[in-house]
């Protein structure tokens, strides 16, 4: 019942965590992994971050296509906004990049390399993920934060914390970053786990970033706390946002319009707010 956005999300938080924790989290989901790495797969080198879809064409099932020749080239450090009707098509051309699922044609590139030829590990390790529904496991904040990658220190996630505007949140918590969160500790609420996504993300400092943004309602100024953090977090690197606010569409370097499973640039001309559906 999942998207693959949030599948894919929470594949690549555990990635860190070895096979063991990703198997485990399969078995959770009943779903088998099925993507692999080709024989011959090289690690990828430490990408720039340019990404360019060519003729993509992608269905769950044959007779569906969902995707039907996506092109489009999105520059290194640039940032893309994707819009579109529910359905259109916009989680699933995103959870191509880090392969969750194999295109049925065309090819993805980063940097010029076509992704099946670069081992998974190494490509989702150069991929940063926020969706909207947050997996935080039982254990302390600190160690929910510290899933965005294994070793890090605990400057590390005071410092990325504070980037990602969990400071007040920490602050308030009767053991800070050490308060137990989930099921058995302190609920925390969308926007903050939300946050916690961002951290994580601030930590594993990937060239890539795949946002979903927030549909459901947020206060003003946790949105204005996301969004502060968002923008920190998208600088200088390759940002695929599916949009749901204007401003991000406005403020995109691009903007795509995902419609009948093609792809159509908006040219950065201004978008009407008529025109935006999601
Ligand atoms: P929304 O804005 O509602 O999130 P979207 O543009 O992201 O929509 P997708 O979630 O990518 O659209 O869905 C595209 C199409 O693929 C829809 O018809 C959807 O029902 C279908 N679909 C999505 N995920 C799966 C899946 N795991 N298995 C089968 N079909 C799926």
């Amino acid at each position: 019942l999942l998207r693959p956005v949030e599948k894919i999300a929470a594949v690549i938080e555990l990635y860190p965590r070895g096979l063991a924790g990703f198997r485990r989290y399969c078995d959770l989901l009943d779903t088998v992994p099925e993507i692999a790495d080709r024989p011959g797969a090289r690690p990828a080198p430490a990408f720039r971050g340019e990404v360019e879809f060519e003729n993509l064409r992608f269905g769950y099932d044959e007779a569906r296509p969902v995707l039907d020749g996506i092109t489009a080239r999105i520059g290194a450090g640039k940032t893309a906004a994707f819009i579109g009707q529910s359905g259109a098509g916009k989680s699933t051309l995103l959870s191509l990049v880090p392969r969750f699922y194999e295109a049925a044609g065309g090819a993805i590139r980063i940097d010029g390399h076509d992704i099946r030829d670069l081992t998974l590990d190494s490509l989702r390790a150069q991929i940063g993920i926020v969706q909207q529904d947050v997996f935080l496991f039982g254990g302390t904040l600190g160690d929910n934060i510290a899933y965005g990658r294994i070793g890090a220190t605990r400057d590390e996630i005071v410092a990325v914390a504070e980037q990602a505007s969990l400071g007040p949140l920490i602050a308030a918590l009767p053991d800070g970053l050490d308060t137990i969160v989930g099921e058995r500790g302190v609920t925390l609420s969308g926007g903050q786990k939300q946050r916690v996504a961002i951290a994580r993300a601030f930590l594993k400092n990937p060239p890539i970033l795949i946002l979903d943004e927030a549909t459901s309602a947020l206060d003003t100024e946790t949105e204005r706390a996301i969004q502060t953090a968002l923008d920190a977090l998208s600088k200088d690197r390759t940002t695929l946002v599916i949009a749901h606010r204007l401003d991000t569409i406005r403020d995109a370097d691009m903007v795509f319009r995902l419609e009948g499973g093609g792809l159509e640039r908006l040219n950065g001309a201004p978008v009407e707010p008529a025109r935006v559906w999601a």
